[in-house]
């Protein structure tokens, strides 16, 4: 018989539920749940436009729920669910209303500000989230903890980076802690000048060295705007200021992040890229589960590098941290510019060098104010939004 890993010996099984289950993250948790049936069971399924995929992943794994966040994919959702007891909605009131339904862990892995209302949905539940959804930490740090504190809620990083540190942080030594310390593998133009940057193409830019992943995380790791939102998010994650977050380039992607303490030990998480090793952490979490990563042959990869980061070529990391240092609705308008200005980079609107442009002129035309309420959130970054489209259309006619 196999044994129940991923939970409490003798415990029932785990339910979950998947917010973006049709993505990267999402398709990687739902591998890790087929090969450990008897540890989990699934509440709730979302996705977006893919409905093939998702009717798939609703046939295999017999949640209550399925909703597709496209309100025109309900008909196509329903008639593929057809005669099972499943039941099927559409809209994003309807993934708040998954997230809401009571489970044990809610898997957040909408990409981009749109999983934001779902996943503070799961948080106000109380529950234990974990968090692929980096954006809405970012574009909503503050009122995210705190609703976290209120309502005893935990979060369980998925992120790489933050996976480690969570894995490395002595939360009841924290005063020891002098600084986080995230790698940062360089992305596909680790090496290029920024002049050979000016054409290169969403394909080039999506062609990550070390991992797969969706076209927004992919294109954010290409400007090394990802790694700007990671500072961000770890601030909120582990109630660090800026100065106390270091980035430093490891173009192997071994070493996933590390945490400095007073006495001089650093203490660092290792182990293949590959993101079922931290989604099977947060998955089992506070136990640990098997996971089908490969596993590190440290004498064949032989030697780990390590430099620093390079504001002049890729200037989204200085604009990421000064957002962070500004605070208040900064984060939210870089987070909601730099969305319109990957989108229209993917789709040949703006050219690679246009993105950071887009985002330093939002962020320079909305001067931050304190964020006081979600109301206040939405509006702000649907201002930076039009104001993001605005620039695209001017930069566009140029090309
Ligand atoms: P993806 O594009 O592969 O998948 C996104 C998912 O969100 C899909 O299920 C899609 O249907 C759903 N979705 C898209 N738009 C939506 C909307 N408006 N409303 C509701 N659902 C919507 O993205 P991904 O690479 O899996 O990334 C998901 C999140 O995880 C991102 O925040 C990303 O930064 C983070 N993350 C991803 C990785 C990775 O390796 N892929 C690593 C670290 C963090
Ligand atoms: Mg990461």
């Amino acid at each position: 018989m196999a044994m129940n890993v991923a939970v409490k010996p003798g415990s029932a099984p785990k339910r979950v539920t998947i917010l973006g289950s049709t993505g990267s993250i999402g398709t990687s948790t739902i591998d890790l749940i087929l090969r450990n049936p008897e540890a989990f069971e699934v509440e709730a399924l979302t996705g977006n436009k893919n409905v093939k995929l998702l009717a798939e992943q609703a046939l295999k794994l017999k949640p209550q729920l399925v909703v597709a966040a496209d309100q025109a994919q309900y008909a196509e959702l329903k008639q593929a669910l057809a005669g099972t007891n499943i039941a099927v909605a559409a809209g994003p009131e309807a993934v708040v209303e998954a997230a809401m339904r009571p489970s044990d862990l809610v898997m957040s892995a909408i990409v981009g500000a749109a999983g934001l209302a779902a996943t503070l949905a799961a948080v106000r539940r109380g529950t234990s989230v974990a968090l692929a959804n980096k954006e809405s930490l970012v574009c909503a740090g503050d009122l995210m903890t705190e609703a976290v504190k209120r309502h005893n809620a935990t979060l369980l990083p998925v992120d790489s980076e933050h996976n480690a540190i969570f894995q490395c942080f002595e939360a009841d030594r924290r005063k020891s802690i002098e600084k986080l310390i995230l790698t940062a593998s360089g992305g596909p133009f680790r090496t290029r000048k920024r002049e050979e940057l000016r054409d290169v193409t969403p394909a080039q830019a999506v062609a990550h060295p070390n991992w797969s992943m969706g076209a927004k995380i992919s294109i954010d790791s290409a400007t090394m705007m990802n790694k700007g939102l990671e500072v961000i998010e770890a601030s909120h994650l582990f109630a660090m200021t800026e100065d106390r977050i270091d980035v430093i380039v490891h173009p192997q992607s071994i070493i996933h992040s590390m945490v400095a303490y007073e006495d001089g030990s650093v203490l660092a998480q290792l182990g293949s890229p590959d993101m079922r090793t931290p989604i099977a952490y947060t998955l089992a979490w506070p136990h640990r589960m098997p996971a089908p990563s490969a596993r590190l042959d440290l004498a064949k990869i032989a030697t780990l590098s390590f430099e620093p980061p390079d504001e002049v070529r890729f200037p989204a990391l200085r604009l990421a941290r000064q957002a962070l240092k500004d605070g208040g609705t900064a984060p939210t308008v870089l987070n909601a510019s730099n969305e319109v200005a990957v989108y229209s980079f993917l789709a040949g609107k703006v050219g690679y060098l246009d993105m950071t442009g887009v985002v330093e002129e939002t962020l320079t035309a909305m001067p931050p104010v304190p964020m006081t309420s979600l109301e206040q959130l939405a509006a702000v970054d649907g201002e930076a939004r039009s104001i993001a489209e605005r620039r695209v259309q001017v930069l566009g006619r140029g090309r």
